[in-house]
């Protein structure tokens, strides 16, 4: 099947084309939609996705209602677990170890940041890989990086998509990935390279930014820094990726590139807000079912 193409503007001339995230997202959500429905109609389960929030932060409580509601409108079961944010790690793992048993959760996403009383990582490896939809689990991150993804992390998984929707080739194009965390940066390079780009990932050590940039075919940034990538870095006729999402003083929201700037040279850009945050959302759904397909009930 081919991959579906984005309606985008005509560009006018020095202005970008739109990578756009939410009409995107909307066609995945629409189709992971149709096969739950198509799932329970021939007997199956509705897939269930169990969401933990630990503590009070603002943010993550914004993420996790978004979350719960895409699942609703897709057939999702979810079910919200909330722990008080001085919970204890082991309360934490042993919630973890029940959602791993209960044949009803297929998929178990743990919000991050986690307190600093609870080690991350170890949270991260007791969820079971096959229902680690987050795609965060070491066995994930290391089947992505050999070439033989399962559950893949859903913000680059989503960054893919947009590519794929505008029919841009990876190949042989030098791509720049700004930012290497292990949610974001350094899967999105590994999504990168077996899409067969050839793959350079900076970050907060790298010197030169600016001549990394301006040699980039394609750049994903990842920084948490608003509007650090200036436009004048960008390569005429480049692709711009922008998964940053900051909050301003004045409430807005904005990305780690200069869009208005950046989108005078580049080809295909992502706005912000609009372009990476809804595919992140759709590729967590398309994992929950994905999850679920591929269940296999193993007594712990
Ligand atoms: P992080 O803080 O874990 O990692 C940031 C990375 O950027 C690090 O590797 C760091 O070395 C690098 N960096 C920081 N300053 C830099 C600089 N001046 N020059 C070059 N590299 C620099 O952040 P994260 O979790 O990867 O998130 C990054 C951004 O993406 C944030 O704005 C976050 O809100 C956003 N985000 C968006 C989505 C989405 O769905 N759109 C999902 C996850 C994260």
């Amino acid at each position: 099947m081919n991959a579906p193409t984005l309606e985008s503007p005509p560009s006018a001339v020095g202005a970008a084309r739109l990578l756009d995230g939410r009409a995107l997202a909307l066609q995945v959500r629409a189709r992971v939609a149709a096969e739950v429905a198509e799932r329970i109609a021939h007997g199956g389960q509705a897939p269930g996705l169990a969401v933990v929030l630990v503590g009070e932060d603002p943010a993550s409580q914004v993420y996790v209602r978004h979350k719960i509601k895409a699942c609703e409108e897709a057939g999702i079961r979810s079910y919200s677990h909330r722990l008080d944010a001085q919970a204890s790690e082991e309360a934490l793992l042993e919630l973890i170890d029940r959602l791993n048993r209960d044949p009803q959760v297929d998929g178990i996403l743990v919000q991050l940041p986690l307190p600093a009383q609870i080690n991350v990582q170890r949270v991260l490896a007791r969820i079971r890989p096959g229902k680690d939809v987050d795609g965060f689990h070491a066995e994930n991150l290391g089947r992505l990086a050999a070439g033989f993804p399962a559950l893949r992390p859903c913000t680059p998984k989503g960054c893919m998509r947009l590519l794929d929707s505008a029919q841009i080739d990876c190949r042989g194009k030098l791509a720049v990935v700004v930012g290497a965390s292990n949610i974001v940066g350094r899967p999105m390079a590994l999504e990168l390279l077996s899409a067969e780009a050839t793959v350079l990932i900076a970050h907060k050590q790298t010197r030169d930014l600016p001549a990394l940039v301006r040699q980039a075919d394609i750049l994903v940034v990842a920084t948490g820094v608003p509007g650090l990538i200036r436009g004048e870095w960008i390569k005429p006729g480049a692709v711009v990726i922008d998964v940053g999402i900051n909050r301003l003083g004045d409430g807005s929201l904005t990305g780690d590139v200069c869009f208005q700037e950046a989108r005078e040279r580049a080809a295909w850009i992502t706005p912000v807000p609009g372009g990476v945050g809804p595919m992140t959302i759709a590729c967590l759904l398309e994992n929950t079912l994905e999850a679920a397909q591929n269940a296999v009930f193993i007594p712990v």
